[in-house]
């Protein structure tokens, strides 16, 4: 298996490091040739803005969204605001960029400056039972759901009921970094979604 994770900026080693932890060749995706054999995408977290106008630069835009038509994609963060195709407050357009793939709604910077970091127990409706227990969730500066539309379900949400990550069919969205904890198990169920 080989998974590509855009390299632009913002947290792609960290992936890169996950990924290898878990046996999978990944390689870091710059140019639109990079995506040629891979068989999923990871968008990593960092700022969606710079990642958007970057990757218009680098004539990315078209190739990831040919790209995510036929193979599974996972944005984390920044990347989860690249995938929406909504922004709550209105920003997205000539200065952000989206790929707007996923049935998604998304606002940015949602839990506020006094608590721009956190780290929060999560339960995620797609992992079985008993492996594992609450996942590990660390929030940075991190974008809420605002809704899951069409085929995009809710698969994790806050005690008070904030959505944080959704499935739509192979493409996975989530406001916190799995990257940046030891817990292998996004990454292996996104890594289920590829081999489907
Ligand atoms: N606040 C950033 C944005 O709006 C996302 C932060 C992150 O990826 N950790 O793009």
């Amino acid at each position: 298996m080989r998974i590509g994770v855009l390299a632009l900026q913002g947290a792609f080693i960290e992936h890169i490091k996950m990924l290898k932890s878990l046996g999978v060749t990944a390689v870091e995706v710059r140019l639109p040739r990079d995506l040629d054999g891979l068989d999923g995408l990871i968008i990593p977290g960092g700022e969606s803005t710079t990642i958007g106008k970057l990757a218009v630069m680098y004539n990315l835009m078209e190739p990831l969204r040919q790209f995510a038509a036929q193979k599974a994609m996972w944005g984390t963060c920044a990347g989860m605001i690249f995938m929406a195709k909504e922004i709550g407050n209105g920003s997205a357009g000539r200065d952000q960029p989206l790929l707007g793939i996923m049935d998604i709604e998304v606002e940015r910077n949602a839990f506020g400056r006094q608590v721009d970091s956190f780290e929060i127990g999560l339960a995620v409706t797609v992992f079985q039972n008993g492996d594992g227990g609450l996942f590990p969730a660390v929030f940075i500066r991190a974008p809420r759901l605002v809704a899951a539309k069409g085929e995009a379900r809710v698969i994790a949400a806050l005690a008070d009921g904030t959505a944080v990550a959704a499935q739509q069919g192979k493409w996975l969205a989530t406001s916190f970094h799995p990257e940046l904890t030891d817990d292998p198990r996004f990454h292996q169920y996104f890594l289920s979604l590829v081999g489907n």
